[in-house]
């Protein structure tokens, strides 16, 4: 499976609608394994297809436990992914972007979402999510409608030279415990 290179920032596609997906055939199954790959090449917790130049309704996501750091990670490759509901709660993290490198800034998401859409086998699903996996979604299916996180930050950092968002993920993973909103994400 190649790794894909991933587009960054002024790119049109990346403010382009992506097209739904009208049947999960082989090429979308070849560009979801390929996605995941450039995804944990990256690394990244979260991959749309936009950024890797495709535009159709894809993303792949990759995600722990909030409380539990030892919990191993959970692979999602979500076809049209809709998100049918949104709790009114909502809560600030630091989020960055693969497709924005150098800046991370602050976003308000909602806490907790329901996304349906299709899984690489073409089936129906549904996923709960809430905290950082709520937020990586929300994030994702942003990139499809052309949103870039930087549309909502109330505040942007430009990171020094000194830091590389490997760091800062690391720095994510490590006050992700105590302090979840005080982490930082690249998606
Ligand atoms: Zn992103």
């Amino acid at each position: 499976m190649p790794v894909l290179d991933i587009v960054t920032v002024p790119a049109k596609v990346l403010r382009t609608k992506a097209d739904t997906v009208k049947k999960v055939d082989d090429r979308i199954k070849q560009l979801i394994d390929n996605m995941v790959e450039t995804m944990r090449e990256a690394p990244g917790v979260g991959l749309a297809a936009p950024q890797v130049g495709e535009l159709v309704r894809v993303v792949v996501l990759e995600w722990g436990d909030d409380e539990d750091e030892e919990a191993p990670k959970k692979l999602y490759a979500i076809v049209n992914p809709q998100i049918v509901k949104k709790s009114n709660e909502t809560v600030l993290g630091i989020e960055g972007c693969l497709s924005i490198p150098k800046f991370v800034g602050e976003v308000e998401r909602a806490e907790t979402i329901t996304v349906k859409g299709l899984n690489r086998n073409g089936q129906p699903i549904k996923i709960n999510a809430t905290g950082w996996l709520a937020r990586i979604f929300q994030h994702e299916i942003d990139h499809l409608d052309g949103i870039l996180f930087t549309d909502r930050a109330t505040a942007l950092t430009l990171l020094q030279d000194n830091e590389n968002p490997e760091e800062i993920e690391a720095q994510a993973i490590v006050t992700s415990k105590s302090q979840p909103t005080d982490s930082s994400i690249d998606s």
